[in-house]
């Protein structure tokens, strides 16, 4: 995923239900109504299709074998990946005390038995409205508002999960600091204004020149992070090359003041070192950065630190 995407594809609806019959004839109404359907006749089973599938909406009765309706909401609402499922509970009319334990277990709603399902299918409105709600805010909380890039938040969250990633499947796992060269002399020359149009304008380039799996944010102010899943050192100073080409024959600015600008990249990987924590790699990473600029910016650097003895690094690019 290269950018941040609102989810616009349909939600997807879990009915179950151990009665055949009903739990065919639900489906087919939601499906009319444009909801994918998957189903299930037991909570066992509902469990088992929410290990691989991605469920917005669950629609549950309660009297079910192997496993009733209130076990699966306990197991779901204490399940970190599943609890923000919105959970609709199918009741019997009579049975009062039902719906006050499922509501108080964690169901989000109700509907009694027998229903109309124009009522149903206002319920699962009502679910919807709230489901988009949540993915909103999360959308939210994941990106930069200026450039549409991945935040500082959803970078730390992703170089965990692909470092975790990395270390189980044995693949190589890069990362790149980009740090813009003298952008505050941008911003003092062509105003705030002018500075942030050249953020958004790295920011595109940054994202044309990677693959869909990596993952380009903005880690803050002028500085960008990229990370290189299944990437070795020599791709990932490949990729660096890229970006820093097209950063550097790239016009900023408008036809009347045109500017030029260039950036400074560190690269750090895990197959060129070994590391424990995620934050020994972007450690690395920063202090390949902080060499780039002590060798006079506008360069790309890894960080060797048995080659730090006193020596001059030698710079990868230019
Ligand atoms: P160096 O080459 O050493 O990186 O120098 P520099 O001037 O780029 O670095 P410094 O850290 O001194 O300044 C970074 C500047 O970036 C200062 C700050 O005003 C600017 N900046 C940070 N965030 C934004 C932003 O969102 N918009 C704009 N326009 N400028 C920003
Ligand atoms: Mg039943
Ligand atoms: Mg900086
Ligand atoms: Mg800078």
């Amino acid at each position: 995923m290269n950018t941040v995407q609102k989810e616009n594809v349909p939600l997807t609806v879990l009915v179950i239900e151990d009665h055949p019959d009903q739990r065919d004839l639900l489906a087919i109404v939601l499906q009319r109504e444009g909801y994918r359907v998957i189903t299930a006749a037991n909570g066992v089973e509902a469990l088992e299709r929410l290990e691989t599938e991605k469920v917005q909406i669950a629609l549950s009765d309660i009297m079910m074998p192997k496993m009733d309706g209130f076990e699966l909401i306990k197991r779901i609402r204490s399940n970190p990946t599943l609890k923000n499922i919105y959970l609709i509970l199918i009741t019997a009319r009579i049975q009062e005390g039902d719906r006050v334990r499922g509501l108080d277990l964690g169901a989000d709603d109700y509907i009694t038995k027998p229903f109309s399902f124009s009522e149903l299918l206002a319920r699962i409105r009502v679910g919807s409205r709230v489901v988009q709600y949540q993915q909103h805010l999360e959308y939210q909380t994941q990106v930069d508002s200026l450039t549409g890039l991945f935040n500082r938040r959803a970078f730390e969250k992703k170089i965990q999960e692909e470092f975790e990633r990395s270390k189980r499947y044995r693949n190589p796992l890069s990362l790149l600091i980009l740090d813009i060269d003298n952008f505050k002399m941008i911003n003092d020359t062509y105003g705030h204004h002018g500075g942030d149009a050249a953020l958004v304008k790295i920011s595109e380039t940054f994202r044309e020149k990677t693959r869909q799996s990596d993952f380009p944010s903005r880690y803050g102010g002028e500085e960008f992070v990229l990370v290189l899943p299944e990437t070795d050192q020599d791709s990932a100073l490949q990729v660096a090359g890229k970006i820093h080409e097209a950063i550097r024959s790239c016009a900023f600015g408008t036809t009347a003041r045109p500017f030029t600008l260039t950036v400074s990249i560190g690269v750090s990987s895990t197959s060129a070192r070994f590391y424990t924590d995620w934050r020994e790699l972007l450690d690395d990473a920063d202090r390949a950065l902080y060499l780039a600029k002590n060798s006079g910016k506008d360069r790309i650097e890894i960080w060797e630190p048995e080659k730090r003895t006193g020596q001059i690094q030698t710079s990868v690019h230019p």
